[in-house]
């Protein structure tokens, strides 16, 4: 159990990738939800959101490093809010999810900015229009749905309904229409009936989600689910919903990458393909892994333009355009 006032300011928030491009910052700890299957509340303790201020001046010392990408972690990024402490210069200074975004996105152009994770209660579409506004903001969110049924995601105390959920999802595809979204999905949570079960696929259906961590339920000692429901679903059921579920979420997966070839796309060069030395690997703006071959002239850390020229269920294959 963490303690409630405690800032741990002294764990650096920063965290480098091995490939001296992209980074982490992480802008919050905890989280004040109550999701029932997660331990998170009870190990990471209430939420507190960082100082604005040096979000930034963390984002601007990595972009001076020579880093092009920085994702802002957050166990939930859109209930970030700060408040400047009372008798100090900043006290009247309040500052959001959308805000501090912002403030990030202006560092330069040339720095790309990805955040994670994203709760369906507090999207705001003030954040839609600020990732909209600036072409830096990553066209990418991770929504996590957890289940399509609204009677499960109140037994999951996720505080929303597939109605509200779909509602998000609509604002994301009017404001940022070309916005990739991503989700994690629990097959076989307590209780789930068969017709449960196909909302969740059906709501796969709605979203086209371009990926999905999928996961079968299991429960962890110490959640609100553990003391309160009975993990009653038997296993081969889970698995045979959790076989369902990744089929569809490969099925859309593909048919979203496949929306690509023929396009040309921009893409952060990170370094050698991990099956290939002459082949540079990089990520477009959702996200999408792209492979392409290596060129003398182009380093990684560098934006460069490709035309995709077929896919596989994971991976863009392309050429550089000339
Ligand atoms: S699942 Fe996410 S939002 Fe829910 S309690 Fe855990 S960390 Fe918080």
């Amino acid at each position: 159990m963490l303690s409630r006032e405690e800032t741990y300011a002294d764990i650096s928030p920063v965290r480098l990738n091995g490939n001296g491009i992209t980074a982490f910052i992480s802008i919050m700890r905890g989280c004040d939800n109550m999701c029932s299957f997660c331990v998170v509340p009870f190990t990471r303790g209430r939420e507190r959101s960082r100082d604005p201020y040096s979000i930034v001046a963390e984002a601007q010392d990595l972009f001076d490093r020579g880093y092009k990408e920085v994702t802002l972690l957050g166990q939930n990024v859109d209930s970030y809010k700060w408040k400047g402490a009372e008798g100090t210069e900043s006290a009247e200074v309040q500052v959001n999810f959308a805000q501090l975004l912002e403030k990030v996105a202006l560092i330069s152009p040339d720095l790309r900015i990805r955040f994670s994770t994203s709760h369906p209660k507090d999207i705001t579409d003030e954040v839609l229009y600020t990732i909209a506004k600036y072409d830096n903001i990553c066209n990418y969110i991770h929504l996590p749905v957890q289940s399509g049924s609204s009677r499960v995601l109140e037994l999951m105390n996720r505080t929303y309904t597939r109605e509200w959920y779909m509602n998000r999802v609509d604002a994301i595809r009017r404001i940022i229409p070309d916005c990739a979204i991503s989700s994690d999905i629990i097959a076989g949570f307590c209780t789930e009936t068969e017709e449960e079960h196909q909302e969740t696929l059906s709501m796969m259906d709605y979203v086209g989600y371009d990926f999905a961590f999928t996961f079968s339920y299991s429960e962890r000692p110490g959640t609100l689910a553990a003391r309160k429901l009975a993990d009653d679903i038997p296993e081969e059921v889970k698995k045979r919903r959790l076989a369902e579920i990744l089929k569809k979420a490969q099925e859309t997966s593909l048919y979203r990458l496949q929306q690509n070839v023929g396009k040309t796309l921009r893409i952060l060069v990170e370094g050698t393909s991990k099956k290939s030395k002459t082949d540079y690997c990089g990520r477009n703006d959702q996200n999408a892994m792209v492979v392409f071959p290596a060129t003398e002239e182009i380093k990684p850390g560098q934006y460069v333009n490709v035309i995709i020229e077929r896919c596989t269920s994971a991976t863009l294959l392309g050429r550089i355009a000339k």
